[in-house]
C-alpha cells in the first residue's frame, strides 16, 4: 500500500495516541517537518519532545537527538519503542555489541530516531558515519548547555556548532526550558541559529504555588511543609551529599518514605532509588541538583529546597519539575543568611574567571531579591525572564498572605554604623550584640560598650535584626567578607543611606509584627 506521507497530526494520533497538539506544538512540527530550523523555548512540561519526535518520524532519514542525560535517553527510547517507533541510543552505558548493532541499524537506514550524547558527536569517526547516512533532522535538547550563561554549561555542546557547516541542508531544532534572555541569545549565536524560527511560550506555570520561608528550624519547617503532601511524590533538594543523606534519614525516621540521590552513591543504589521515585507512589526523593534534568514524572506534587539554588534560572528549572501534569503543585524553599555567605564563598573559591564570578554573584543577589520581595513571587520570577505578569497571582505566599513592609532606614543606619564603628571586622552576631547593647565577653574585650551605637537598637528583637542584616545583604548595602570569617563590611551605597539620600524599605517579618502589636496594645 502506498501511503501518502503522514502529517504531524496523523502521527500524533496514530503513534502517540494523543488527540490534539498543545500550545504551539503544531506550529513547530509543521515548520520542522517542512525543513525549517527552529529554536523552541517552552517551559518544562510544555511538551517539547513531540516537537522533534514527530518531524523525525515524518521526515525521511533518521532524526538525531543530542541529549545530555543517559537516563533521559533510556526513558525516551523505551517509550518510543513501545509506541512502535524505531528508536535507539548511543552512549557510554552500552556494551560494545549493543553499540555495534545500533551503528549497523543506523547504516542500514533502520532508525527513525537516534539519541546521542554530545561527546559522541565530537568524535571524528562518528561524524563520518553520520555523513554517510540520510539524516532527517538534528534536535538539540537542553540547548542552554551550550551557553556559559546558562545554569548547566557543558563544553561538549560547543562542538554542535559544527553541524551547520557539516550538514547545511539538515534542519536543526534547538530546545530548552531556560528562560533568561542572556542565555537565549547566547545559545542562538553559539549554535548558529540566527535565521531559525523562534517559538516562545509564556514561562508561567500557574499550577505551581510558590512559597519561600526564612530558616528557623529547617527540619521542623520541612516536616510542616511535607504534612501538606502526605501520600504524594516530591523532591527535596539539598546542596551537599552529606545533607541529602542526613535529611533522607531524618524523614525516614519520621515515617516519611524518603530515598537519597546524589552523584556519590553507588550507581546501582542511585538507579534503584530513581526507579522507586518514578514508579512508586508517595516517594520523597532527597537529592542534590544532580537529579532531575530530563526526568519526566508528571505527578511530582512538590519540590522543596533546603538550601538556596544558585540563581533564579536554577530555582525556576528545579521547581519546574513539579506539576508537569498541570495539577496543583507546590514549590517551597527554606533559606537563611548562612546560605548566602556559603554561596558567596563557593563562588569566590571556585576557579571561574572573574567575569563569571561576578555574574554568579549577581545571579545570587537576584534570587535573594525574589526571596526578600514583598511583592508577588511569580511576578518577580517572570520579570527576571523579561516576561510581564500583572502580579497578585493568588498562588504564592506573598499574594496569599501579603507581607507588610516598614521603613527600615533608621534601623539600617543603626546596624550599618555598628558595622562601621566596630571596624568592619565582625560577623552579624557581634554587630547585632552591639546595637542591642549586650555586654558579652567579646564586646568587653574590644571595648565596644563605649561606642555611641552601643544599645541604640533595643527596640527591635534579635530575630528582626538578623532579618535586617540579611535584607541589607540581599540589597547589596552590606557585604560578607569570606576571607575574614564572615565579617560584615559596607558597600559604597551605604553612604547614601547615612547621608539621608536613600531610604530602605524592609519586609516586616512575623516577629517584628508581633512586637509592634504589643507596642500598640501597651
Ligand atoms: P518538556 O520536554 O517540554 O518538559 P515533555 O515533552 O516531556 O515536556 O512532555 C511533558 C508531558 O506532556 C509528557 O508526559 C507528554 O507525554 C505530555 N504531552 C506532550 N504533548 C502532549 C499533547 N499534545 N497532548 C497530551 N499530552 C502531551
Ligand atoms: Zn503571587
Amino acid at each position: 500500500l502506498d501511503a501518502a506521507p503522514a502529517g504531524g497530526l496523523d502521527i500524533l494520533r496514530s503513534v502517540f495516541g494523543l488527540d490534539a497538539f498543545r500550545g504551539q506544538q503544531q506550529d513547530v512540527v509543521d515548520h520542522v517537518m517542512g525543513g525549517g530550523d527552529a529554536v523552541v523555548l517552552f517551559p518544562t512540561g510544555a511538551g517539547k519532545s513531540l516537537c522533534y519526535q514527530i518531524p523525525a518520524i515524518g521526515r525521511p532519514g533518521v532524526g538525531v537527538v543530542i541529549s545530555p542525560l543517559i537516563a533521559l535517553m533510556r526513558d525516551q527510547v523505551e517509550a518510543l519503542k513501545q509506541a512502535g517507533v524505531r528508536a535507539a541510543a548511543l552512549n557510554s552505558s552500552l556494551s560494545p555489541e549493543e553499540n555495534r548493532s545500533v551503528r549497523q541499524a543506523l547504516r542500514d537506514g533502520e532508525l527513525d530516531l537516534l539519541y546521542v550524547a554530545p561527546e559522541r558527536l565530537a568524535a571524528a569517526g562518528f561524524l563520518d558515519l553520520l555523513a554517510s547516512v540520510d539524516i532527517g533532522l538534528f534536535a538539540i535538547d537542553e540547548a542552554h548547555c551550550v551557553s556559559q550563561w546558562g545554569h548547566d554549561f557543558r563544553p561538549e555542546y560547543r562542538e554542535l556548532a559544527k553541524l551547520r557547516e557539516l550538514f547545511p541542508h539538515v534542519p536543526r531544532v534547538a530546545l530548552t526550558a531556560t528562560a533568561d534572555p542572556t542565555t537565549r541569545a547566547d545559545l542562538i549565536e553559539r549554535l548558529g541559529l540566527e535565521d531559525a524560527q523562534l517559538f516562545i511560550s509564556s514561562f508561567d506555570r500557574p499550577n505551581i504555588g510558590y512559597s519561600i520561608v526564612e530558616r528557623a528550624n529547617a527540619r521542623a519547617q520541612l516536616l510542616d511543609f511535607l504534612a501538606r503532601h502526605k501520600g504524594e511524590s516530591g523532591i527535596v533538594y539539598c546542596l551537599s551529599r552529606a545533607k541529602v543523606e542526613a535529611i533522607a534519614e531524618f524523614l525516614t525516621e519520621k515515617g516519611i518514605p524518603a530515598l537519597p540521590y546524589h552523584a556519590g552513591l553507588d550507581a546501582g543504589v542511585r538507579a534503584r532509588n530513581q526507579d522507586a521515585f518514578l514508579k512508586e507512589d508517595a516517594v520523597c526523593l532527597v537529592a542534590t541538583v544532580a537529579f532531575g534534568m530530563g526526568i519526566d514524572k508528571p505527578d511530582v506534587r512538590y519540590v522543596a529546597h533546603m538550601d538556596l539554588p544558585s540563581s533564579i534560572e536554577a530555582y525556576y528549572q528545579e521547581t519546574g519539575r513539579a506539576g508537569r501534569d498541570g495539577q496543583p503543585s507546590e514549590a517551597w524553599m527554606c533559606y537563611g543568611l548562612s546560605d548566602v555567605s556559603q554561596r558567596r564563598r563557593m563562588i569566590a573559591e571556585g576557579n571561574a574567571p572573574d567575569e563569571i564570578k561576578r555574574l554568579e554573584n549577581t545571579k545570587l543577589s537576584a534570587l535573594l531579591g525574589v526571596c526578600e520581595t514583598a511583592g508577588c513571587r511569580r511576578q518577580a520570577v517572570l520579570a527576571h525572564f523579561g516576561e510581564q505578569h500583572q502580579g497578585n497571582c493568588g498562588n504564592c505566599d506573598t499574594c496569599i498572605t501579603p507581607v507588610d513592609t516598614w521603613d527600615g532606614t533608621e534601623a539600617a543606619n543603626k546596624v550599618m554604623s555598628s558595622i562601621y564603628r566596630t571596624g568592619q571586622r565582625f560577623g552579624a552576631a557581634h554587630v547585632i550584640d552591639v546595637v542591642m547593647g549586650k555586654a558579652t565577653e567579646k564586646v568587653e574585650k574590644f571595648r565596644h560598650q563605649h561606642l555611641p551605637v552601643f544599645g541604640v537598637g533595643q527596640d527591635i528583637s534579635v530575630k528582626t535584626w538578623r532579618s535586617v542584616v540579611r535584607q541589607l545583604t540581599a540589597m547589596g548595602l552590606v557585604h560578607v567578607n569570606h576571607e575574614a570569617h564572615g565579617a560584615l563590611y559596607l558597600d559604597e551605597g551605604a553612604r547614601a543611606v547615612f547621608r539621608g539620600e536613600r531610604t530602605v524599605t524592609l519586609r516586616r517579618d512575623p516577629e517584628r509584627k508581633k512586637s509592634d502589636t504589643n507596642r500598640a496594645l501597651a
